[in-house]
């Protein structure tokens, strides 16, 4: 959208710096939380610049327009659709002088939305969206909701975004969908993920293409075959498990059980022995007690995530799981979100020590400065963060250095 307004002769200001004549709130429901703070941010913004055209367009937008309509702050309501005509609307606006409110029917969009050239900011690393749409529906999702049905970029739309990033010097690529692993499902040739990696692949002047988070079940043999072949695959992998409890995913309406979860992280360790797995749980997920939380617990042992996302549930309204009894205790969330957290830090400092004496190759990203020293911050393909003590710049530089010492966030060694 920004790009779209400067296309259009628009500055850019800081809101904290600047009065503006338009305001933009692009926002998000994937909480109760995030409509809170969607709605305080639009009544701030109204503050701060009272004579501007106040827009709430994104995904609270779309699935809770009344909510937004109604507040008086607000001037244009637009869904997640319209934001490609976000100038069109604000210049109506600025002729009529008319509330708009103008939100498709997500559920009626077909294909992937381009939003035209986008201009990176970023130095080392870009993420494209090749995918929207999640056709899943979890039970305490809302996504599916805000986003619509499944929509795949086309390869060679995709492939001449890479190309164009590759030209601006940045070396990494994040690919990422709100439902990766169903990218092609709504092509009719049969496309799936792999043929696109394939093709991002061959782009020259790109060293990494690391995947975002990825529904486990796309991960097979076959699958795997044909992405070991392709070297600017990053060996991480975000596989959101959620629960470790068969009995609790089943309430969730994830479609894998631990099982199946179990033999697909054996799959991958298999291919790549230094993969890293990261992975998001959620804890007390309403009817989750004492024995689903330790299935959980022990499944993680076993599984060693190097990185967990814990998450206590949250409720989000309009969702199955939102009226589901037996709701958990904020209390016990925090207590099983700690237990959990604890051990996410332990393996990762575990696998960190392994690497001592090791040398890996490291993507710098960007300087920091702690006690006067200049250090480096950047990660590894399978994306261990690394801070190297330099002079020199070595942004956006991969170079090989030597692991001398392990730590993770407030545990030392
Ligand atoms: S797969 Fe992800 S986006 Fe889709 S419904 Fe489940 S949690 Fe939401």
């Amino acid at each position: 959208m920004l790009q779209k307004f400067k296309e259009n002769g628009y500055e850019v200001v800081d809101i904290n710096d600047d009065i503006s004549d338009v305001c933009v709130v692009n926002t998000c429901t994937v909480t109760n939380m995030s409509d809170r703070k969607s709605r305080h941010i639009l009544r701030r913004v109204k503050v701060l610049n009272p004579n501007a055209i106040i827009v709430a367009t994104g995904c609270y937008a779309q699935v809770y327009k009344k909510e937004l309509e109604e507040m008086p702050e607000i001037d244009i309501v637009l869904g997640n659709e319209e934001k490609n005509d976000i100038v069109h609307f604000v210049e109506r606006y600025q002729n009529e002088k008319k509330k708009i409110v103008q939100i498709q029917d997500i559920n009626q969009e077909k294909e992937f939305e381009e939003m035209g050239e986008i201009t990176y900011t970023e130095k080392t690393r870009a993420v494209i969206k090749v995918q929207d749409g999640c056709n899943q529906f979890c039970s305490y999702c809302i996504i599916p909701y805000a986003r619509g049905r499944v929509r795949s970029r086309k390869i060679e739309n995709v492939v001449k975004e890479i190309e164009r990033i590759a030209q601006k010097g940045i070396k990494e690529v994040v690919i990422t969908g709100i439902h990766l692993a169903s990218y092609g499902k709504d092509f009719k040739d049969g496309t799936s993920l792999i043929d696109l990696l394939e093709e991002i692949n061959k782009v020259d002047g790109i060293y990494r293409i690391r995947l975002g988070s990825l529904e486990p079940k796309i991960i097979n043999d076959n699958f795997m075959r044909r992405l070991i072949k392709l070297e600017k695959i990053c060996h991480h992998f975000h596989l959101s498990l959620q629960s470790g409890s068969n009995k609790t995913l089943k309430r969730m309406n994830r479609k894998y059980t631990t099982e199946e979860f179990k033999n697909i992280v054996e799959i991958l360790r298999k291919y790549y022995n230094d993969v890293i797995l990261t992975t998001d749980i959620i804890v007390g997920f309403p009817g989750e007690n004492e024995e689903e939380f330790e299935e959980t617990y022990n499944f993680l042992k076993e599984i060693k995530f190097y990185k967990m996302h814990v998450f206590p549930y949250s409720p989000r309204k309009g969702t199955l799981a939102e009226r589901m009894p037996e709701q958990v205790d904020g209390n016990i969330k925090e207590k099983r979100s700690k237990k959990l957290i604890k051990m996410s830090e332990q393996n990762q400092l575990e696998y960190n020590k392994k690497l001592i004496g090791k040398e890996v190759d490291v993507l710098f990203e960007e300087p920091e400065e702690k006690n006067n020293v200049l250090f480096y911050k950047g990660h590894t393909q399978n994306y261990i963060l690394v801070k190297h003590e330099s002079k020199e710049n070595l942004e956006n530089q991969i170079k090989r250095v030597k692991i001398q010492t392990a730590e993770v966030e407030n545990v030392k060694t």
